[in-house]
């Protein structure tokens, strides 16, 4: 007599692998809460609360800075400078550097050769960012108005955000510390004094061209030393000395982070900037790119 379970082993298994990846997909089904679901939402494809919408990518936060030690960037930035070397960066427009890389920072001036002084210009091209600088004015200060702790923070290469010493040092209000050079004025005047290390923390928009015309101006936000300095302000053109600014017919989508030589020994330590455009693309459309996938680390 056969034994009603040796002669179906196979049968069997193949049967219980059914029943349980059925019974995995009703759990998984029963996992799926959609209670909290609404309506769709007509700016996007999903309902409100929609479960099937994509979860943002896990970053890892940094740490702040002290008076005596750098902080560490999130885990998704590019650091552009940890104190160590300036390989992320060349002089503008191409060459070796000029800035000094000294004791974890770097100076905005040439000690070793101080008649060759060009601006500081990243590698790496970028459109929308968020970036971290810090940097600290000379001490003791020297000089007056602009001519005192003198450097600035390009975006693409175009749009300064002045770096000055405005500690009890009074100057034209769209040149002072935080100002968008030569177009608005900062908020308010958050500096701290000559030597200590400065935060600024930008959100910056690119402008958009469309058929060769601007289709969207540039914004931009600042906090210094975590204070709020530029709200979204929208920036009018490329600043410059003494010009209204305009935008030009034709405008790049990226451009070079850049740090300003003027004449003065600006420290710089820390910085980190963290591209926005991939995952603006992904809040927006759930579409992970790579770019916006989180780093492993
Ligand atoms: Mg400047």
């Amino acid at each position: 007599m056969k034994s009603l379970f040796g002669t179906r082993p196979a049968k069997i298994a193949g049967i219980t692998s059914v029943i349980l990846a059925g019974a995995l997909a009703l759990a998984a089904e029963q996992k799926k809460d959609t209670s909290h679901e609404g309506p769709q939402q007509p700016w996007s494809k999903w309902k409100v609360h929609d479960m099937d919408r994509p979860m943002a990518p896990v970053v890892t936060p940094g740490t702040a800075s002290t008076a005596d030690a750098p902080g560490k960037a999130p885990s998704d930035a590019i650091v552009l400078f940890d104190g160590k070397d300036l390989s992320q960066w060349q002089a503008a427009g191409g060459g070796e550097p000029t800035f000094t890389v000294q004791n974890g920072e770097m100076l905005s001036t040439n000690l070793k050769d101080p008649k060759n002084n060009k601006y500081l210009e990243s590698k790496e091209k970028f459109g929308d960012i968020q970036l971290h600088v810090e940097f600290a004015t000379p001490s003791p200060a020297h000089g007056d108005s602009q001519g005192r702790g003198n450097s600035g923070v390009f975006l693409m290469g175009k749009f300064e955000i002045q770096v000055l010493d405005n500690y009890n040092n009074a100057t034209y209000a769209d040149g002072a510390c935080s100002a968008l050079y030569g177009q608005y004025p900062p908020q308010v005047n958050v500096c701290r004094p000559p030597g200590e290390w400065q935060t600024y923390d930008i959100i910056f928009h690119r402008p958009i061209y469309k058929d060769d015309k601007l289709a969207e101006p540039a914004y931009v936000t600042v906090l210094q030393n975590g204070v709020l300095t530029q709200d979204h302000h929208r920036i009018e053109g490329p600043t410059g000395h003494r010009i209204v600014a305009k935008y030009p017919d034709k405008f790049p989508e990226t451009g070079p982070l850049q740090l300003q030589f003027h004449g003065n020994p600006v420290h710089y330590r820390n910085i980190w900037v963290r591209p926005l455009e991939a995952l603006e693309h992904q809040q927006a459309t759930g579409e992970v790119t790579s770019s916006a996938a989180p780093k492993a680390k």
